[in-house]
């Protein structure tokens, strides 16, 4: 049965894509070795950097986050190294599931999932090894499945603090283009993303921005690999071109979306994001219910991750909400499953698209029978009217 009106896709990536970049994929394929193309390649390669705000090299795949992980250890490590990883939630358990099956030995810090990586603990962690056997540390930007945020630049300090030489890995997937991220400044190796959630691109581009010292250790690192390899990309991307065929179109779309991020400006981004994240924590507050992230500085801006409260099933709500409003919510991902769901309010979103989103919510927790107060739609709303 046809459903008036549109789908309201508030998971926290893939993100709905803007018509302006839906057009500017919807164009002929060209030919990837030929003399036109260049330009395209040129000019995604270059703005990209902006958007890590580096001016390091950026490796782009056609292939989903998970490659980019993938790509982010087979470049820089060597069989058996040790590697130390946040345990923030679960895209950092699906990452250090990853590096074991590479035959790298991951040192987990566990935490409740209920907040960002602390940097008192990788500094003891890193103190520790004083044999220095942890060759990189590997770190969740925006943990999708939390809504925790983990504080970077922090990290780094932490890292330096310990006087320790391992490579710093960041997965900002969910991260880049919602929520600030400074590669060059914060002294990140490896910074892994994605096409699908803050760049509001279909899924299929996966990125590594790589430091000076990650090249370094990619000389250094026999892990096989061929697809991911880093050098063959950076030498054709030189040129403009890529080794293989690109995602052509998805490239269009690219170069698309950096020029919306530009005209917004990327800090006017940051911040309307954050502001976005501020009124949903309103609306679940007033609603009585709770926010997963417990720190307030943790907060993500990408996503909200709410818990449903005890004898309720967060699975059940979020069907309800699809059937009766036609809109998907992110469910809760192992630990988390049926007590939370996560609201994405990232990439090409407005207050009046929140406020639908929120308020679709609302009715659900109604129908669907959860126990809750009315009320919480108009905590946003004053929110928004207040904070403008
Ligand atoms: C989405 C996401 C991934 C996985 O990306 P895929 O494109 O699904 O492979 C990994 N890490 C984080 C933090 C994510 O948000």
């Amino acid at each position: 049965m046809r459903r008036a009106g549109r789908h309201f896709l508030q998971i926290p990536g893939p993100s709905p894509v803007p018509d302006r970049i839906l057009r500017a994929i919807d164009m002929p394929v060209i030919d990837h070795r030929g003399p036109g193309f260049a330009d395209l390649g040129n000019r995604v390669l270059e703005g990209i950097q902006g958007v890590f705000k580096t001016r390091q090299p950026v490796i782009i795949y056609p292939s989903s986050g998970t490659g980019a992980w993938e790509a982010a250890l087979v470049n820089t490590l060597n069989e058996g190294d040790k590697v130390l990883m946040v345990e923030t939630g679960h895209f950092a358990s699906l990452w250090q599931k990853l590096a074991l099956k590479l035959g790298l030995q991951p040192e987990v810090i566990e935490t409740d999932w209920r907040r960002g990586a602390d940097p008192q603990s990788i500094e003891d962690a890193l103190r520790a090894d004083t044999g220095h056997q942890v060759k990189a540390l590997c770190v969740v930007h925006n943990e999708t499945s939390t809504g925790c945020t983990s504080r970077i630049a922090d990290v780094r300090r932490a890292m330096d603090a310990a006087g320790h030489p391992a490579l710093l890995l960041v997965d900002t997937i969910s991260g880049l283009a919602s929520a600030d991220f400074r590669f060059d400044d914060w002294g990140v190796d490896v910074a892994i993303s994605g096409s699908q959630k803050g760049l509001m691109l279909p899924p299929g581009l996966s990125f590594n921005a790589v430091s000076e010292k990650a090249l370094q250790a990619n000389a250094q690192s026999a892990l096989p690999k061929s697809y991911w390899q880093w050098s063959e990309m950076i030498e054709a991307n030189q040129r403009g071109y890529f080794p293989y065929t690109p995602s052509t179109n998805l490239l269009f779309g690219l170069a698309e979306a950096i020029d919306m991020l530009n005209e917004e400006g990327l800090e006017n981004v940051f911040t309307r994001h954050k502001r976005h994240a501020a009124a949903t924590r309103e609306a679940v507050r007033a609603w009585g219910l709770q926010v997963q992230c417990v720190i307030d500085s943790e907060h993500s801006p990408v996503l909200t991750a709410v818990r449903v409260p005890e004898g309720s099933d967060a699975d059940k709500l979020r069907s309800v909400i699809l059937d009766e409003c036609d809109m998907s919510l992110g469910n809760g991902l192992s630990k988390v499953q049926g007590k939370v769901f996560r609201i994405g309010h990232l990439g090409d979103i407005n207050d009046v698209t929140l406020l639908g989103t929120l308020s679709g919510i609302e009715v659900g927790l109604h129908l669907a029978g959860v126990p809750h107060q009315t009320g919480g739609v108009q905590a946003a709303l004053d929110f928004l009217k207040s904070n403008r």
